[in-house]
């Protein structure tokens, strides 16, 4: 029996692309053999990599000017690549802290001997919301920032307009949610464990004249030109991870019928789920800021923080799973990524009211 859901990532992938994997595990497209058993220079592995590619760049509206690369090492070795690339060697470069995974990403900029600077902060309000007011410094290299938080349950709702330096975010556990206007940016990455497919892929958007910007020399792995020119196929590719995340593309594509619809499916959920959060009479509390809320990651506690456990034990009883906080932080969190149906976010209310009612 499938559960419901709630995991921070990996996380819940939609049925029917499980299905398809499923139905193709002994003979991929007529090669009589999986996906994952097939060569990546196959010639039909190069063209699913490449239809990849295309509907990617299709479904964010970006045909021209941006590159789609299949990198690995998760969002924490975009981390160091970055400024390895686009920081080296005490260039300075703008971060905006709003939670653990850019904290993560400022000190491998330190690591990389890059010239960090915090443009902004929340972590004197413990990360609850997303800061309005930066102090950049005059030319940094880039401005970098996490575009949902996924431990701390916050969202960027927009990106800043007049930043000294081109944009570039990780957009992990937010990627595909919603349209995103990327004309201030020039790379994103995101691990596609939270909302495309499985672990061991992580999507790069890169504009491929900021990559020739980058530090000539590095090991061929840690530079993006490297991508570029070979197509993500210098080494072997996670290979199954970017078929499975293809199938994500084309169902968003057409089941779902694209961007706009998907945040408005993504918007439903998260209503549902902080009404019944903030209609609780204090029952359960909200931990970010109501402006900066995330659609994606919905974080809360228990007033009565000793009844957490039961909450979550009960939770499962019924079916429900992955609604813990990051270890990091404590409390609940209910991940609802795109491919948790509305259902489920209305099972899981149904289960707060019941839960309320006996312990409120
Ligand atoms: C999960 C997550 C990461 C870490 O990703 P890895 O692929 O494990 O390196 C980084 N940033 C954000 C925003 C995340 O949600």
């Amino acid at each position: 029996m499938r559960v419901l859901n709630f995991n921070g990532g990996p996380a819940a992938l939609p049925v029917p692309v499980l299905e398809q994997v499923a139905a193709e595990m002994l003979d991929w497209q007529g090669t009589g053999m999986s996906i994952m058993e097939n060569s990546h220079r196959a010639k039909e592995v190069v063209a699913m990599a490449e239809e990849t590619q295309a509907a990617l760049l299709e479904l964010l509206g970006i045909e021209k000017g941006w590159k789609v690369l299949f990198c690995q090492g998760g969002a924490s070795l975009q981390f160091a690549m970055i400024p390895m690339n686009f920081a080296p060697d005490g260039t300075v470069c703008d971060y905006i802290d709003t939670g653990l995974w850019s904290t993560k990403a400022y000190q491998e900029a330190q690591i990389c001997g890059a010239r960090p600077h915090l443009a902004a902060s929340s972590k004197a309000d413990d990360f609850t919301y997303i800061p309005r007011e930066y102090s950049f410094s005059p030319k940094p290299s880039y401005v970098y920032l996490t575009s949902n938080n996924t431990v701390r349950g916050t969202r960027w709702p927009s990106f800043p307009d007049s930043a000294p330096a081109p944009l570039i975010a990780d957009m992990s556990s937010e990627f595909l949610s919603r349209p995103v206007d990327l004309k201030n940016f020039v790379l994103v990455h995101a691990g596609a464990q939270k909302n495309v497919g499985p672990a061991g892929l992580t999507i790069v958007l890169i504009r491929p004249e900021w990559a020739e910007t980058g530090k000539k020399g590095l090991p061929h792995m840690l530079d993006y030109r490297t991508y570029i020119e070979h197509d993500s196929m210098f080494n072997t590719p996670p290979v199954a991870a970017i078929y499975t995340a293809g199938l994500t593309l084309k169902w968003l594509r057409d089941d779902i019928g694209g961007l706009a619809k998907i945040q408005q499916l993504n918007q439903e959920k998260a209503d549902c789920l902080y009404k019944a959060i903030d209609g609780s009479g204090g029952f359960y509390k909200g931990t970010a800021r109501v402006d900066s809320r995330s659609p994606m990651n919905v974080t809360f506690r228990l007033k009565q923080t000793d009844l957490e456990k039961t909450f979550l034990d009960e939770a499962k009883k019924e079916g429900m799973v992955g609604l813990n906080g990051h270890r990091s932080v404590g409390g609940m969190r209910a991940s609802i990524y795109n491919a948790v149906e509305l259902s489920a976010v209305e099972t899981l209310v149904g289960f707060m009211k019941h839960f309320q009612s006996k312990r409120g």
